[in-house]
């Protein structure tokens, strides 16, 4: 049993007997998931980098062709969607309801939306989208999701969405041709509005942000300019966990670039990666390696360095997923950008490996940003006052925001219980 009912103390995670619960009931499933949600819990640990790398050679002793593969995964899907209270998919669902609260044009060729969406009723996401000037629905663009790392929490100039690297990093692959969503983490930057920053430590973080990834995607193939073929995804840390989470949950991200973050023997250290035991819903357990490897046969860039815990990637947790792409018979599509001399960062050289990656396989234009000597020109556009990109100035979600996390689950679980 992953979870005991302990009512005098609580629950308490056993890693190394995970299950579903199925036996618990309703209510007490229902006051297991508050509790969790509502705690700075952690489910998974990090081990040693020798035992990640045994975790993994036990788990390739599960699959070694796609059909034997798609089981596996099939499990891991259903015990990440219900760790994270994810519905298998949001057709029906009404369009997430858009604030656009600014336009910036700037004359560098791209164009910023201050932009929040309404994803649920009362839960808003914060965000900036840039996008090329000159765009029309005569043809379809590209997008991204650029999900944030952590960086401080509060919206002030050094919030992660604000940081004038993630600006530059936006700002270019707008120029080159995407529609680029750059937003809040919950409870991070001015997603803090609903009830605080402190939010953002609780496993619902990780399950509203999720989910929000997949709304944002609704908003985005809504927009008649977008080409909802070709949706890529990419974030640094934090950000390089929901980018594999969000990848391998829904099937309309094409292109997915996590970046400094997959890790066979670190689970991610905040609630917001790994407050839901979405590592132990199947047994044997299962790491972001392989929640990585979900993406197969999809283009998949896995960018790491030799500073933190994606240290071994190029010797043990790529060739582990460049395994289950065999089983597609796509190798091909699956590349590791390595830097053992690099650090803990979405940095230039780390940037330059994912534009190369979108422009292969998402289709923007690169030459369109790159200086005679066919470098990239990261002093071609500037990045803007913090303030400047603020959805709500004033500091105050509109009327009728959810103010608790006991609201948020009860939004998640009736958005759960419609039949669509
Ligand atoms: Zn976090």
């Amino acid at each position: 049993m992953l979870l005991l009912l302990l009512p005098a103390k609580g629950l308490i995670a056993q890693e190394s007997a995970p299950s579903l619960s199925h036996a618990l009931s309703k209510e007490q499933k229902t006051w297991r998931d508050l509790h969790y949600f509502s705690i700075d819990s952690t489910f998974t640990k990090a081990v040693e980098p020798e035992e990640g790398a045994a975790r993994l050679e036990a788990l390739k002793a599960l699959y070694d062709d796609q059909a034997s593969w798609q089981a596996r995964r099939n499990q891991l899907e259903a015990g990440i969607r219900e760790a994270l209270l994810l519905p298998e998919n949001t057709v029906g669902m009404p369009l997430p309801r858009s604030l656009r609260t600014k336009t910036i044009e700037r004359n560098e060729g791209y164009t910023i939306e201050n932009l929040a969406l309404e994803i649920l009723p009362g839960v808003w996401v914060t965000g900036n989208l840039y996008r090329p000037t000159q765009i029309d629905s005569s043809a379809k663009w590209p997008a991204v999701l650029s999900a944030q790392g952590h960086g401080r929490l509060e919206p002030s100039a050094s919030a992660a969405r604000f940081e004038p690297s993630g600006q530059v990093r936006c700002a270019l692959l707008a120029k080159m041709g995407a529609v680029v969503y750059h937003y809040d983490m919950f409870g991070s930057g001015e997603s803090g509005l609903h009830f605080g920053h402190e939010a953002h430590r609780t496993g619902m973080a990780q399950a509203i942000q999720t989910f929000s990834s997949m709304r944002i995607i609704d908003y985005l193939i809504s927009l008649p300019y977008v080409d909802p073929m070709r949706i890529g995804m990419t974030g640094a840390s934090g950000g390089g966990t929901q980018t594999f989470l969000a990848t391998a949950v829904d099937p309309r991200i094409a292109v997915a670039v996590p970046v400094v973050q997959v890790s066979c023997f670190f689970p991610g250290g905040c609630p917001c990666e790994s407050g839901r035991p979405i590592h132990l819903m199947c047994q044997p357990a299962s790491n972001n390696a392989e929640i990585t490897a979900m993406a197969a046969p999809r283009p998949l860039l896995v960018v790491s360095d030799g500073g933190d815990w994606t240290r071994t990637v190029d010797q043990v947790e790529y060739p582990f997923i460049k395994r289950t792409y065999s089983f597609y018979g796509k190798e091909a599509l699956v590349e590791n950008v390595h830097l053992p001399d690099e650090k803990h960062d979405y940095g230039p050289s780390k940037q330059i490996a994912m534009f190369n990656f979108m422009a292969k396989h998402l289709g923007v234009d690169a030459s369109s940003v790159k200086n005679e000597n066919d470098e990239y020109d990261f002093s071609s556009v500037q990045p803007i006052d913090w303030e400047e990109l603020l959805v709500f100035p004033a500091k105050k979600l509109p009327q009728g925001h959810v103010t608790s996390i006991a609201q948020i689950y009860a939004e998640m679980i009736k958005m759960n219980s419609k039949k669509r």
